[in-house]
Formats: C-alpha cells, structure tokens, sequence
C-alpha cells in the first residue's frame, strides 16, 4: 500500500511573534515569542512564563 502525501493535517498553525526581547526574570534572550507582548509589561522566556503562572492564584 503506498501512503499517499496528502495535504499535512491539523490547522494548528501557531503564530509566532519575532523580535529581540529580554526575559525580565533570567534575562534570556528572547527572539519568538507565541503572543504579541505588550510594551509596558516585562517579556519572559517560556520557563518563566510557566513560573509566573503557577505563582499566581497563590492566596
Ligand atoms: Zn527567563
């Protein structure tokens, strides 16, 4: 049986956002990011990101 190559499946495509920002926790350098960063708030890499999110809801 041959695997015919169909057009790739899915639909997720992920826009990334290029640029050259510095995570304001571990100061990585960050050229993609999954969302568009706003300029008044701090940029994080995606490890801090996750960290940040977990810190928060912390009552
Ligand atoms: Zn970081």
């Amino acid at each position: 049986m041959a695997f015919q190559d169909q057009r790739p499946q899915g639909g997720f495509q992920r826009q990334m956002f290029q640029g050259n920002w510095t995570c304001a926790d571990c100061g990585a350098q960050i050229t993609e990011l999954p969302f568009k960063p706003a300029e008044d708030r701090p940029v994080y890499c995606r490890d801090c990101h996750q960290k940040h999110r977990v810190d928060r809801g912390n009552r």
